[in-house]
């Protein structure tokens, strides 16, 4: 496991009995483990130190679907979050988690085989509608997938329906459990992918960027449909080169035609996560720039900085080829129509045009 390393697993009582649990118990033998949260002080540590190394076994009481917490003042896709986890072994400086859950640990949850019957009966309760799923919000979907083979448990069910599709999104190359399934339908592996500077400098523990897109390279050719992310778009030294050269490696590595869909989001962070960046990653530049605060409450770069950004890379993947399903987050009808010549209007509008991606890609 790549920069992974768990240093404790905490299982809470109810948690014990579950196969899920059995099993990575089994799997990380040796690994100390404790039956309960220790003490509140533990707690009190957040967010200054997630603890990344300690992973906690719990039963989720909540719904596993939801719908990703876009707000309505922008223009937001409509996707479908399946909750198998909350915080991420990867410490991105610009993570939105670090602010965004107020516990500690790598929280995975042991009932989700329960969850998934649910999940699955809504999905087929709703024959006509088509979900976008995925894994990757909040938590990285394949970098705990060693320990947890969540893609073993998931992929069977998503790959055999005709109504969904589930996206791996990650910034690993853990893609080995995933290959080893008989399964490549309706599963899109996706990559999160940023300047070759910001990969190296700001998102700690993932895999470099030419790693993550021959992993992509590797799943194209062994048959799956692959989606990219380039979110969030950071202002910084000379980026408009820097991004550029990520694009090229792209067209080193990758067949455009097997791309569903690539999203662009530009850094925004509530203005919580200021003083976490500031205190745990020291030599971080994502907060330099100039931030204003969007009608969702979050700071974000002024809007002709956003639409700069945006065309420069909707003009240069474009250019690479001109099919790739390119899509904003997050983002409002003029910003849309000022950056890519466009808009869906609203997100009832975007959800289409991602849906007949799928449609397009999976019949
Ligand atoms: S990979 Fe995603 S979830 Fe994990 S630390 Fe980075 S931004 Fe956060």
């Amino acid at each position: 496991m790549e920069g992974i390393k768990i240093k404790r697993i905490i299982v809470e009582p109810e948690a014990y009995s579950y196969p899920f649990t059995q099993r990575i118990l089994k799997k990380l033998q040796g690994i100390q483990v404790c039956n309960k949260i220790e003490n509140n002080s533990d707690i009190d540590y957040v967010p200054y130190d997630p603890k990344k190394d300690v992973l906690h076994l719990l039963i989720y009481k909540g719904d596993f679907l939801k719908p990703c917490p876009g707000t309505k003042e922008y223009i937001c896709c409509k996707y479908q979050i399946l909750n198998i986890a909350t915080n991420c072994p990867l410490d991105c400086s610009y993570c939105i988690l670090q602010a965004y859950f107020n516990h500690p640990y790598l929280r995975v949850f042991v009932n989700i085989e329960e969850g998934l019957k649910e999940v699955l009966k809504i999905i087929d309760s709703k024959k006509d509608e088509i979900f976008r799923v995925g894994t990757g919000e909040f938590t990285d979907s394949l970098a705990l997938d060693p320990i947890t083979e969540w893609s073993d448990i998931l992929i069977p069910h998503f790959s055999s329906r005709k109504n969904v599709i589930l996206e791996l999104k990650t910034k690993t190359a853990n893609i080995k459990r995933v290959l080893s399934l008989p399964y490549r339908e309706r599963i899109i592996m996706s990559w999160s992918l940023n300047s070759p500077f910001i990969c190296s400098h700001e998102e700690h523990r993932a895999v470099s960027l030419r790693k993550r897109i021959e992993a992509a390279a590797i799943c194209q050719r062994e048959g799956f449909v692959t989606g990219f992310h380039f979110d969030p778009l950071i202002i910084h030294k000379n980026w408009k080169e820097e991004y550029l050269k990520t694009i090229e490696l792209m067209d080193k590595y990758l067949d455009p035609s097997k791309i569903i869909w690539i999203s662009l989001g530009s850094f925004r962070y509530m203005p919580e996560l200021k003083n976490i960046i500031i205190k745990r990653h020291k030599k971080s530049i994502v907060l330099n720039g100039e931030f204003i605060k969007g009608i969702d409450g979050k700071m974000r770069y002024f809007k002709p900085i956003r639409i700069e950004l945006y065309s420069y890379m909707y003009e240069n993947l474009s250019k690479w080829y001109n099919d790739l399903g390119l899509y904003l987050c997050m983002e409002s009808d003029d910003v849309w129509s000022e950056s890519f010549g466009w808009s869906p209007k609203d997100s009832n509008g975007l959800k289409r045009f991602l849906d007949n991606r799928v449609v397009k890609f999976y019949g």
